[in-house]
């Protein structure tokens, strides 16, 4: 079998050596019948777990009635979808003297929200030019692309989409960059694969208030901090910053590819065919996300997250691990900074039963499923400790 993928194989995926056939809650499990424990949410999108019994059932009951249908139509579950999400993010976010976010442009994926967001920070400003903060990322597409700081991802494909620029996430480059001319600036609460860095909260309102006072559109990407991850619905709640544009992407659609872009009402709409997404809003896709935003909600996964999250840094903070230079994070989203590379300790948890990832070359990230078993979580952390410790 793997010798009949690799034949076929784009290459652009550092891939592991298992081939992965089935996943429950935070377990995956391997061909050869061998478990892991999931402390990735397979790439940050499984927030409510793998094949959460709500989520599959909405998935089934969906299939069996209408699959994918464009907004060319209307459907009801695109309709429910738009007005639980968007009640999500009022709740949460509050009301805002800018108006509240109820407009919603429905994709497939966390880069296309963010192209959605740059084309509508052009449309709605008449402006083009975009800041965006070194060490962010927002996906390999070129608009998101261009939005991403770190040049390994850019350079092979230069030239990238002009009027981008990059600067540190300090008070100073932002009043310099950020001007009348500036169409949006784009941010991550906390930067993700950067490495696992929590922007400060002067940092978040002092950029928010000098998007205010030039006309710029603050746009907040929480495609993988989002829905529950950082101990909050939304991670500009720790801050109370107040997005003008936030995306969302990875567990919003359960495991079915889904994004979108939400956006404050006075900002107007995209005139019929500027923008457009073939399986964007779909209804199996709408079906399973109502079931995740029930499910994050009900379980109470947010408040499980913030508990979780300061037992897992503590627990690695007073351990003392000979590898470990500095704990990091918000919830369950951690960063474990090494003394020395990534990789061989990547490797080692994947011989153990552990599911990582990296963020950079020296920094472990933690970003288990939020539905997280204890007795899992416990397990996982004896070998993260004896794996740091060695
Ligand atoms: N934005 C952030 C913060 C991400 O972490 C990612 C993916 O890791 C993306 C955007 C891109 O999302 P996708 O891979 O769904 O295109």
């Amino acid at each position: 079998m793997r010798a009949l993928e690799d034949a076929h194989f784009s290459g652009a995926t550092l891939r592991r050596p298992v081939t992965i056939v089935a996943a429950k809650g935070a377990r995956l499990e391997d061909a050869e019948g061998k478990s892991y424990i999931d402390l990735a949410a397979a790439q940050g999108w499984a927030n409510v777990g793998h094949s959460h019994p709500r989520v599959l059932a909405a998935i089934q009951e969906q299939a069996g009635l209408l699959v994918a249908h464009t907004e060319s139509s209307y459907n009801d579950q695109r309709a429910l979808w738009f007005s639980e999400l968007t009640r999500a993010l009022g709740a949460t976010l509050g009301k805002s003297d800018r108006g509240d976010l109820t407009r919603v442009f429905p994709c497939s994926s966390g880069a296309e929200a963010n192209e959605a967001g740059i084309k509508a920070a052009r449309l709605f400003t008449g402006r083009s030019e975009m800041v965006a903060l070194k060490r962010g990322f927002h996906g390999r597409t070129f608009g998101a692309l261009s939005a991403t700081a770190n040049q390994k991802y850019r350079e092979p494909f230069l030239p990238v989409v002009p009027g981008f620029v990059h600067v540190l996430p300090v008070e100073e480059e932002i009043e310099k960059a950020v001007t009348e001319e500036t169409a949006g600036l784009i941010i991550e609460v906390v930067q993700g694969e950067g490495g696992v860095h929590c922007l400060p909260e002067e940092f978040l309102l002092f950029a928010q208030e000098r998007c205010r006072k030039t006309g710029a559109l603050l746009i907040v990407d929480e495609i993988q901090t989002g829905l529950g991850r950082t101990g909050r619905l939304f991670a500009c709640e720790h801050s109370g910053v107040s997005p003008d544009l936030i995306t969302l992407g990875k567990s919003l659609g359960g495991g079915i590819p889904m994004g979108a872009l939400v956006w404050r009402e006075e900002l107007g709409t995209f005139k019929p065919g500027l923008h457009g997404s073939t399986f964007g809003g779909n209804p199996l896709a709408c079906a399973a996300s109502r079931a995740v935003l029930s499910v994050l909600q009900e379980e109470k996964l947010s408040e499980r997250a913030a508990r979780l999250g300061e037992r897992i840094q503590s627990d690695l903070l007073s351990a003392n691990l000979k590898a470990v230079r500095e704990v990091r994070g918000l919830g369950l989203m951690i960063g474990v900074e090494l003394r020395h590379r990534v990789t061989p300790v990547l490797k080692k948890l994947m011989d153990a039963g552990v599911w990582a990832l990296p963020a950079g070359p020296t920094v472990l990230r933690l970003l288990p499923p939020l539905t997280i078993l204890e007795e899992d979580l416990d397990t996982a952390l004896l070998v993260v400790k004896e794996v740091l410790d060695g």
